[in-house]
This record gives structure tokens, C-alpha cells and sequence, in this order.
């Protein structure tokens, strides 16, 4: 029996989004009437108004950096409400891998809470055209190191927290089926052992198993790359009863091998699959014949990885998970069977306050030369209902939570609550009764820029894809990729990082990084590179397994492997990546493409 019933989650949720700018008054006002003795508020002289004009009028925008003098004093342990008017029980680790480091964030009940709304919507939904059981779910989560700040609050990642409430391991026995794993496995200090074991818990519960599933698409691909390496393994401990002696954390040791009983049938039987499966086509349906589904975040930076993940899925389909960041949840997807390169978000207009900054791409030739952000005519913001189908926008949002992030180092690098710019462009696909579905467009900040160039990671994919297509004539894929901006000669030039399954040839490899260097496509990188400017781009091969090496050296850092994704841009100053990077280089190339 499920704690509650999906109809009346459903029908929750049409209620919600019937009003969905009544919501969002109640939610600030709520926000502000909780918050209303935070002294940043007190600063701004709101004066217990919580209407959204007043609010408008008085809070500024803020972007990470505004309120660091703020985040600084709540991570050394000072107890006066700063930014909340509670008191932050512990602190989430963003992925960062963007800015190179984890961020933390607070963390309290209303993230709880809201977590659970979100995950109970889209699963009600996604339940009514694929209903599942009461069987399980091979999960591929993970937990990440805790680190203490100065002030002794405890730091670990959002999805960390999540996994350790009484409440999510309820909730997620209902609407998620259980987890494969013990939670020894799931909360285990090494990740490799970490997923051997959940691919082991996931094989013994094979006919069990009701979907498969982890936070990002990348790390659903990453593990069924690792069942190919180690799938004999497998059989070998499910055939002899006995764990492989890789696995040596003794409470992971120990609990998975209470699940383990010789079962050479079992064993024979996963074998033959493997072996008559091509080229590891639909894997997933194969080893869990009772799977409905995979499920995971797969829009945004976990596209280039649908590929692949669509190969081990075969006939199965895929299904987008939600939408959200460590700061806030932002839209729950309630039209599961969509692809997942047209998933839309429903926003829900109670978890926190939105606000949109309508955008407009300018076109023509950037004059201010900023390195920062790609250049949009900003308007101003509006709020959720006001917002226009088709029309792009930033997001900013006012939440309950409070956030605020930290460098590892303790340093300060972000804080966010109020009028926070997430930093999310997206796009307006339609509405949900009141309320709007949302697709993701891209992250806002640039990864690539030299001089009056603007390329968001988006425009890299896209460059990325293009030069792809060269190599799947030669059935050759990508593994992953990043990118640099190599300033150390004039004039500066992007570096492409490419690893790839096998080894390609040189003159397909050349041709390759010709169509990287035109398929830039901005008018700023375009004019550079015919004046010279900007000089040849590079493309950089390296060895198999350095991606690997980046997501361990993320996971020494305290990040966690739900939450990381593979950085698309190495800055100068993330000198251990650019290390991992360049000391894996086996081949590189620059582009003839505009004769130079
Ligand atoms: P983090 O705070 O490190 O967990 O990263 C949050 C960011 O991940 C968001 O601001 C988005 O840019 C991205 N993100 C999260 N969920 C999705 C999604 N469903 N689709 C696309 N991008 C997402």
C-alpha cells in the first residue's frame, strides 16, 4: 500500500496549477513572513511587506558573488539569522564542476519537502502510462565524503542529504520502488565498488527490477560502459556465491554477500545474454526483462550521452527526469512520454517564487568585448503566469530553503536567496493549465571566449555533434568531451578535448577538427578566425579512461557522482584537470579551415 494515492497527487497538482499565480503570491508572502527577521531582508527595509511589488521594488537581482559577506559569516558558524530566519541544519555540495570546485549550499526541510512533491508529481504522472509494480529498481545513487566548515556545519550534496532522511527512503519505497542495493552500497566510500556492487544487486534482482535509473543519463551510460569490462566478473561471483575480492570496504563487503548464494543457472543464463548481444545493443531489456523504463536526467549538458544510452536501452523508453539545481527545484516532468529531447517542466508555482527575465539573442557584432555572460537584451522581469510561449528567459528565483555557496578551501565564491539569477536560459513550450512548461536551452555563462567570441556550452555541443557525424561513418563515437581557451600564445585559439571508444585515423581526425572550427557558428568567433585573430582551433585526442580520471579527481573533492557532470570548459585556473587532460594527449590536431 502506497502512504498515498497518485490520483490525489494529480489531482494535488491540477489544483495547483489552476492558480498558479494565486500560489505564487502565497509562497512569497509565506517566504517572506518565515524570513521576515533575516537581516538581509531587515536591510532592505521591506518592513513585514511581502506583497510582490513591494518585494520588487526593494530586493535587488543578486548573482552569486552579491552575497558572499553574507554566506561568509553563516559558514564560520555565526548563529543570528543572516539570510534565513531559521537556523541551516547542514549544508549541501553543489557539482560544481563548472567553477571547478563543489559549492555548498544550506540545506533544511523545505529542500526535503520540496524534493518529495517534485518526485511524487512526475512519478504519479509518469505512473499512469507506464505503471510499475511492486518490484525493485536497479538505482545507480550514490552518496559523497562530508565536510566539515569552519563553523562546524556539516557539508555534503543535495542528493546526499536527500538519501539520508527517514522521509525520502519512505517516499522513494513508494513511488521509486526499492533500491537494488543495500544502503551500505549506496553510502559507500568508494565509488568503483560502489557500482560494481550496485550492477551485482542489480543482476541478482534481475526479474525484479522495474526500471533502471540514476540522477544524470551520464551516469546510467558510465555504468552499463563498466558492465561491459566487468560482466564476467559478475557472473563469476553470481556463479560461485562468492563477492570479487575488489570490493574490500568491509560493510559493503559485508552486506552484499549476504545477498550472495551460488546460482550458476542465474549465471549461465546473464552469459548467454551478454554474449549474444551485439555490440551490447539493448543490454537493459535483455539482463532486466521486466524493466519498464530508464529513467534520469537527460536534457541540457546529459544530451550527448543519449546516444549512447538509447543503444544499451534498445526498445525501451527513456524518460527525462525533473528539473531543478542544489538552490531549488524549479518543474516536475508531467509528460513523461515525450522524448526526452522535447521534456518539458511544469513549474510548481508553490516551491519557490519565479520570476523571468525575458531574453532576446542580439545580433550583430558585440562592441563590449565581456567576457562573462552571452550577450541577450534583457527585459524586465516578469512573473510566472506573464510569461509567452516560444519566448526565451532567465530564471530567478526567491526560496524557502536560503542558500548560499562556499568554496571547498572555505573560501566564499556564491550566495543566493532572494532574486537569485540561476543562470538557466529557457524556453517556454506551452502551459500546464496556469502554470508553464519549460524546456531547457542552456546554461548562460560562455565556456568559450577569446575576444568578442560567445559560444555557451550549448554552441559547443551543437559543434561537437556536427564533427561526430565524420566519425560515425566510420563507426567511431565520442566518450566525452571538454573544451579550453589556450591564451598562452598570440593569438589565442580553443582546444577541443576529445576521447574516443577506439582509435580513428589521422585524416579523419583532421577533417574532424576542420568541422569543429567552422561549425562555431557566432559571428564573433566566425570574423575572428577570418582576421586571424582568433588562431587554428585544436583538437586534442586523449587517452581512454582520462575522463575517468577527471570524475575521480571531482569525487576526491568531496563531489558526489549523482550530481557530477563532466566540466565542458577547463579554465586556466583548474590546473589539476588541465594536468589529467594534457598528460593524456595522444594525438593533436588544428584546423585548415580558414587557411591558416
Ligand atoms: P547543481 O546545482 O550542480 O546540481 O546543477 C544545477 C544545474 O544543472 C541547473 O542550474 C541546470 O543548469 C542543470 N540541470 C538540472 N536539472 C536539469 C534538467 N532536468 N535539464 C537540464 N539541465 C538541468
Amino acid at each position: 500500500m502506497r502512504l498515498f494515492s497518485l490520483e490525489s497527487v494529480i489531482d494535488e497538482f491540477e489544483e495547483l496549477t489552476k492558480d498558479a499565480g494565486g500560489h505564487q503570491r502565497e509562497t512569497l508572502r509565506k517566504i517572506l513572513e518565515q524570513n521576515g527577521e533575516a537581516e538581509y531582508l531587515q536591510k532592505l527595509g521591506l518592513g513585514g511587506r511581502t506583497d510582490p511589488e513591494s518585494f520588487k521594488a526593494r530586493v535587488p537581482l543578486v548573482t552569486h558573488s552579491d552575497l558572499d559577506p553574507y554566506i561568509q559569516r553563516i559558514a564560520n558558524g555565526e548563529t543570528s539569522p543572516i539570510l534565513t530566519g531559521k537556523p541551516i541544519s547542514s549544508i549541501s555540495l553543489s557539482s560544481g564542476t563548472t567553477q571547478g570546485k563543489p559549492k555548498f549550499l544550506p540545506f533544511n526541510d523545505e529542500l526535503v519537502q520540496s524534493t518529495m512533491q517534485i518526485y511524487r508529481t512526475s512519478f504519479a504522472f509518469r505512473n499512469r502510462e507506464y505503471p510499475i509494480g511492486n518490484g525493485k529498481a536497479l538505482q545507480f545513487i550514490y552518496s559523497s565524503k562530508e565536510v566539515k566548515t569552519k563553523g562546524g556545519l556539516i557539508a555534503t550534496t543535495a542528493t546526499t542529504n536527500v538519501y539520508r532522511t527517514e522521509q525520502f527512503k519512505r517516499t522513494m519505497k513508494d513511488i521509486q520502488s526499492q533500491c537494488c542495493s543495500p544502503d551500505e552500497v549506496i553510502f559507500g566510500s568508494d565509488f568503483q565498488q560502489s557500482l560494481y556492487c550496485h550492477l551485482l544487486c542489480g543482476l541478482i534482482y534481475s526479474e525484479e527490477v522495474q526500471f533502471v535509473f540514476s540522477t544524470f543519463a551520464h551516469s546510467i551510460v558510465h555504468a552499463f560502459r563498466k558492465l561491459e569490462q566487468v560482466w564476467e566478473e559478475l557472473c563469476e561471483d553470481i556463479r560461485s556465491g562468492v563477492l570479487s575480492s575488489r570490493i574490500s570496504v568491509p560493510s559493503m563487503r559485508a552486506a552484499v554477500s549476504k545477498l550472495l548464494s551460488p546460482n550458476p543457472d542465474l549465471a549461465d543464463s546473464i552469459s548467454n545474454k551478454c554474449m549474444r548481444l551485439s555490440n551490447w545493443y539493448g543490454v537493459i531489456p535483455e539482463l532486466w526483462p521486466n524493466a519498464k523504463y530508464v529513467y534520469g536526467i537527460m536534457t541540457g549538458s546529459m544530451e550527448p550521452y543519449l546516444k549512447k544510452l538509447k543503444h544499451y536501452a534498445g526498445s525501451l523508453p527513456l524518460m527525462s527526469a525533473d528539473y531543478g539545481s542544489s538552490e531549488s527545484w524549479i518543474g516536475a516532468n508531467v509528460n513523461p512520454s515525450l522524448p526526452p529531447e522535447l521534456t518539458t517542466f511544469a513549474v510548481l508555482p508553490n516551491i519557490a517564487y519565479f520570476e523571468f527575465i525575458p531574453l532576446e539573442k542580439h545580433v550583430g557584432q558585440e562592441m563590449d568585448n565581456s567576457p562573462s555572460t552571452i550577450h541577450y537584451i534583457e527585459g524586465e522581469p516578469i512573473g510566472l503566469t506573464e510569461v509567452e510561449v516560444g519566448k526565451e528567459y532567465e530564471i530567478i528565483f526567491t526560496n524557502f530553503a536560503g542558500i548560499f555557496i562556499v568554496l571547498l578551501s572555505l573560501s566564499l565564491l556564491v550566495a543566493c536567496l532572494y532574486r537569485y539569477r540561476l543562470g538557466d536560459v529557457v524556453r517556454v513550450a506551452g502551459f500546464h493549465n496556469t502554470t508553464p512548461e519549460l524546456q531547457f536551452v542552456c546554461r548562460r555563462s560562455l565556456v568559450l571566449s577569446i575576444n568578442i567570441d560567445k559560444n555557451t556550452e550549448k554552441d559547443l555541443q551543437l559543434a561537437v555533434e556536427e564533427a561526430a557525424k565524420l566519425l560515425a561513418e566510420e563507426k567511431l563515437e565520442i566518450v566525452d568531451f571538454t573544451s579550453y581557451v589556450d591564451t598562452s600564445n598570440e593569438p589565442g585559439h580553443y582546444v577541443i578535448f576529445w576521447e574516443l571508444c577506439s582509435d580513428a585515423a589521422d585524416d579523419v581526425l583532421r577533417c574532424c577538427c576542420n568541422c569543429l572550427d567552422t561549425s562555431f557558428v557566432d559571428a564573433g568567433y566566425v570574423s575572428s578566425r577570418k582576421v586571424g585573430a582568433i588562431g587554428p582551433l585544436e583538437l586534442r585526442i586523449v587517452h581512454k579512461g582520462t575522463f575517468h580520471d577527471i570524475l575521480d579527481h571531482y569525487l576526491e573533492l568531496g563531489g558526489a557522482m549523482n550530481q557530477l557532470k563532466t566540466p565542458r570548459y577547463v579554465s586556466q585556473s583548474n590546473i589539476k584537470v588541465l594536468q589529467i587532460l594534457n598528460m593524456n594527449v595522444t594525438a593533436c590536431y588544428f584546423s585548415t579551415a580558414y587557411g591558416m
